[in-house]
């Protein structure tokens, strides 16, 4: 299944010009700069965020969703997945996944090369999908690439950010 990790670069769904970047497992987007710091807890308040985060980690059983390694509750992280409809500047919540430091380091592409945990990233990208070390690295580099292009793009315009998964009687 993730042999083909190269394949894909963008997968763009055309009837609503969605698009997200394919690593490996994961479907990654960046999150727009005038965005950040909209978050489901900032949102939603850290109650209502915190019996979300239980749910999802009774859900997979506090497994990590992509590799599969257990851990503690407090060494898993519930990453937000979002869909961004770059037609009305819509940012939806559309669930979560639950991940180990390992595998949220791939959601974090920036982040991990900023703080010297590329390696890291890498090496868990390596282990997880089967590529060496040096092919993994050149994968994730060309893959940032392009997240970097549509997240330039996406960050010229203000997003309405649409939490109605949660706030729908969940
Ligand atoms: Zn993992």
């Amino acid at each position: 299944m993730l042999s083909d990790v190269g394949a894909k670069a963008i997968r763009l769904r055309i009837a609503d010009l969605f698009v997200m970047v394919q690593v490996g497992p994961f479907e990654v987007d960046l999150v727009p700069k005038p965005s950040w710091g909209k978050k489901v807890s900032t949102i939603l308040g850290g109650r209502k965020w915190r019996n979300i985060r239980k749910r999802e980690l009774d859900r997979v059983r506090n497994r990590c969703e992509i590799c599969g390694q257990e851990g503690e509750p407090r060494e898993l992280i519930c990453h937000e997945l979002w869909e961004y409809d770059d037609a009305n500047h819509v940012q939806r919540l559309r669930g979560y996944n639950v991940v180990c430091r390992g595998c949220n380091l791939i959601y974090h592409l920036g982040y991990a090369a900023s703080n010297e945990l590329a390696n890291e990233a890498i090496e868990h990208f390596s282990k997880l999908t089967g590529l060496g070390f040096r092919e993994a690295r050149e994968l994730l580099n060309s893959k940032y690439r392009e997240l970097i292009q549509i997240h330039k793009e996406r960050s010229k315009h203000d997003w309405k950010i649409d939490v109605s998964l949660e706030s729908a009687g969940r």
